[in-house]
């Protein structure tokens, strides 16, 4: 008998992965994921296919759960659920996000929100945005892309929504080597959607729009920006639809100046400014945000209020040292365009950069820029995108409010 022939194909009616001796390091700290140099490769293993449902047993065969397998994915095993006689079907779909949407309805007053954050909410790779009558759904792993129909009936079945999008466009999908493109699964869509948050309306390109359409992640940083907004001259810098611009009107801004590298983007940002009732204190700028920064500064323009809110410098580890040092750079130059005991509120979404090397290239950047700054608030993402105790990953998003010298 060879070492092949002694692992068995199926637990019952699945296929089995096994941990090697002593592997699973991260996975018996309670991250949902085994990875693949911790398990046993032999023929039958590699024939599982992307998507299935497997028994993960440790080296010594005990069952441990139920994982989803992608071995074309650095993450081999995505842990479905820690019962290894559970059902993964409509059902079992439908508990999860009944408890995910309980979670949401305790939170908000209306239905705009991350109903599902993936393995925090028990649905490995898979995002969930709500706007309304609409989920707008990132299948990010296999399984669930190969079940995309299903989970959106289980959405359905659940919410009451009839909208359903899949968004094909994440970073993520890449790395899972899926395909495929953004198309409506259910319902219809007819141009963007009003989002009503932080005191604005949002508008929120569901079809063509970066992300899921809207960072709601934001929400309670806009929120605290907003608060030192009164009788403000407020910069957006990295503004998307005006997440920041938008709520600071909303808190009583004089004025706030959007800059964004995207037309669309703006074009929206502009469109809620002026259902919000902002008309007349809001204007835009297409511009590259380092360029317009560096104009702004020789040029002597000042603002009371400036927010910088850009994309993953960091995506990866591999890209940490320039992403850490294009922060600094963001944090220089928009120190410099930050008026005397003006506040500043620098973000970043790279998991990659933890919050204390984000903080020290918030700080070289100020510094720089000849500023003393005070730490006012270092905020994370809103409690609808919830962290996984295991899955340092899930907490990703840091947003720092300074105040700099007077
Ligand atoms: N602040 C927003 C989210 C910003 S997302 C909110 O709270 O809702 C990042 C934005 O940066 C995107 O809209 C993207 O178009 C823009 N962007 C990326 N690189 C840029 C660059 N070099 N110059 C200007 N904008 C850029």
């Amino acid at each position: 008998m060879t070492e092949d022939d002694d692992i068995p194909l199926e637990a019952g009616a699945r296929p089995v992965l096994r941990l090697k001796p002593k592997a699973g390091r991260r996975f018996f700290a309670g991250a949902p994921w085994v990875y693949q140099d911790e398990l046993v490769l032999d023929r039958r293993t590699r024939k599982i296919p992307a998507g299935a449902v497997a028994e993960l047993q440790d080296a010594e065969r005990k069952p441990l759960g139920l994982v989803a397998v992608n071995l074309e994915s650095g993450i081999s095993g995505r842990l479905l659920d820690r019962d290894p006689g559970a059902e993964i079907d409509g059902a079992w779909l439908r508990t999860r996000i009944a408890r995910a949407l309980a979670l949401r309805e305790r939170l908000f007053d209306t239905p705009f929100y991350r109903l599902i954050h993936a393995e925090t909410d028990g649905l490995p790779g898979v995002i969930v945005d709500r706007f309304g009558d609409a989920c707008v759904m990132q299948p990010n792993a296999a399984w669930a892309d190969q079940r995309a129909e299903e989970i959106a009936q289980a959405l359905r079945e659940v919410t009451g929504v009839s909208t359903v999008m899949l968004n094909a466009g994440s970073r993520a999908r890449g790395l899972e080597g899926l395909t495929g493109e953004t198309r409506l699964i259910s319902g219809a869509l007819e141009g963007p959607v009003e989002v009503p948050m932080n005191g604005a309306v949002y508008l929120a390109d569901l079809l063509g729009g970066q992300k899921t359409g809207l960072y709601f992640d934001q929400r309670p940083n806009h929120a605290f920006v907003a608060r030192l907004c009164r009788g403000a001259r407020v910069l957006d810098v990295f503004s998307h639809v005006g997440g920041f611009a938008l709520a600071a009107l909303a808190g009583g801004a004089d004025s706030a100046l959007a800059i964004d590298g995207s037309e669309p983007a703006l074009a929206l940002a502009s469109e809620g400014a002026r259902r919000s009732g902002f008309e007349g204190r809001f204007s835009v700028r297409r511009a590259d945000a380092f360029d317009a920064l560096t104009e702004l500064g020789e040029a002597g323009e000042r603002f009371d209020v400036v927010i910088c809110d850009p994309p993953a410098f960091a995506p990866s580890k591999s890209a940490l040292q320039n992403g850490l040092r294009a922060y600094a750079r963001v944090a220089r130059l928009a120190a410099r365009v930050t008026g005397p005991g003006g506040y500043l509120t620098l973000c970043s979404c790279s998991h990659a950069a933890d919050p204390s090397a984000f903080r020290a290239a918030c700080v070289r950047g100020i510094e720089q820029a000849g500023r003393q700054a005070q730490l006012l608030r270092a905020g994370e993402a809103g409690p609808d995108h919830p962290e996984h105790p295991g899955l340092a990953e899930t907490s990703y998003l840091k947003a720092l409010t300074y105040r700099l010298d007077g």
